[in-house]
């Protein structure tokens, strides 16, 4: 079926609020629901990419809950909690890791409106001690009830909604696809619009065709790509 005018618009303005700023790094949360819901929230809020550590030989599941968001949001993949924290440091994030020790700070006493990473721990354990102090500043949701702790994609949700809300009123939510590199948005629009040629021309070796205002390929392609495009 032919990318209708609509959808390109829809897919557009959707990447236009992404944020390569904001982002969550998830250390050995490997239950499916949760790890489905917090993507779920992260397209929601306009996260461009999210990070994972999983437990060794594990592999990454999703279900239902997802709702299709793994297709909008990135997931990368790190061997260890100290590569992703070296990965995104280096990056210029800051990094706020949620912990429920006395040291850590009330979230809603946190700026949010700069690069900013949640780390959030596995659901049994919460996160390791190594990555706990790799952080740059221990937050937590303050607790009123008998139980001690949120289920993670909770937490990851109340975080996200918190980051935007901030930068919402700081006016610095981008809204023309600023929030992103031009090579990037280009290269994601591309991918969002055509998953199958994309997958192709990644094959193929070959740099993704131009398209125009519409969303249409300004290039010839094989006859059988055409047919799924
Ligand atoms: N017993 C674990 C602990 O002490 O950390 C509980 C883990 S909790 C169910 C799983 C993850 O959810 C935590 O690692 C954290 O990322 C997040 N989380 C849950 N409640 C939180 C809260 N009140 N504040 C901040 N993060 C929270």
């Amino acid at each position: 079926m032919p990318l209708l005018p609509r959808r390109f618009e829809r897919l557009k303005a959707v990447l236009d609020r992404r944020m390569g700023d904001l982002t969550v790094l998830l250390e050995h949360v490997d239950k499916p629901h949760n790890l489905s819901a917090i993507l779920r929230s992260c397209d929601a809020v306009g996260v461009m990419e999210a990070h994972v550590v999983s437990l060794a030989g594990r592999p990454r599941t999703l279900n239902d809950t997802a709702k299709g968001s793994q297709k909008w949001v990135d997931l990368r993949p790190h061997a260890d909690g100290a590569t992703a924290l070296a990965h995104l440091k280096e990056r210029g994030f800051r990094i706020f890791g949620t912990h429920l020790g006395v040291t850590a700070r009330d979230y809603r006493d946190c700026d949010f409106t700069g690069a900013t990473a949640f780390v959030l721990g596995a659901e049994k354990w919460g996160l390791s001690e190594a990555t706990t102090a790799l952080v740059d500043q221990p937050i937590f949701i303050p607790m009123q009830g008998m139980v001690q702790s949120l289920n993670v994609s909770v937490a990851a949700a109340t975080l996200l909604f918190e980051a935007l809300r901030q930068r919402q009123q700081a006016g610095v939510v981008p809204g023309g696809g600023e929030g992103i590199a031009a090579e990037r948005y280009q290269r994601t629009l591309f991918e969002w619009a055509y998953p199958d040629v994309a997958r192709w021309c990644r094959q193929q070796q070959r740099p993704y065709p131009q398209l125009d205002g519409e969303g249409t390929i300004l290039e010839e392609l094989p006859r059988t790509l055409k047919l799924r495009c």
